[in-house]
């Protein structure tokens, strides 16, 4: 039998699924996730069953991945602004949390536990370009 959809994404958590599922939704294209409320239940078998999967019809998988590549991965300011690395001016900034794993996951936990938005997890930027790590405002 033959696949009817395709993955286009796969994400580790279900939140950043959404994000890209609407942008992709906003392009009259037509997705779904699987997987997804298996990994909402139980956050830590992400890995073990391979993550949130975003799939698309096969028909629109070439258009999904154009929308995908047109995303811009490097991090933008409050007024949409790129931000630019303070040593070099280079744009490809990416954000980086300095909290891995369970860690994180604790961390995420306890906040919704006190209804607290996880807003005070650490940031850092990281340059691409001169692997410089930087804070921004
Ligand atoms: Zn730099």
């Amino acid at each position: 039998m033959s696949e009817i959809f395709s993955t286009v994404a796969v994400f580790q958590y279900s939140a950043e699924a959404q994000i890209i599922k609407g942008r992709l939704q906003a392009e009259g294209i037509e997705t779904f996730l699987a997987d997804n409320h298996t990994i909402d239940t139980d956050p830590l078998v992400s890995n073990a069953i391979g993550g949130v999967k975003l799939k698309v019809h096969k028909r629109n998988q070439e258009q999904a991945l154009q929308v995908l590549g047109s995303i811009n991965k490097y991090s933008v300011d409050d007024d949409g602004e790129q931000i630019s690395c303070p040593k070099c001016h280079g744009k490809k900034v990416e954000l980086f949390s300095n909290m891995k794993g369970l860690q994180f996951f604790f961390f995420l936990s306890l906040s919704f536990l006190i209804y607290v938005l996880p807003m005070r997890i650490k940031r850092d930027y990281y340059c691409a370009t001169c692997n410089h790590k930087f804070k921004f405002k």
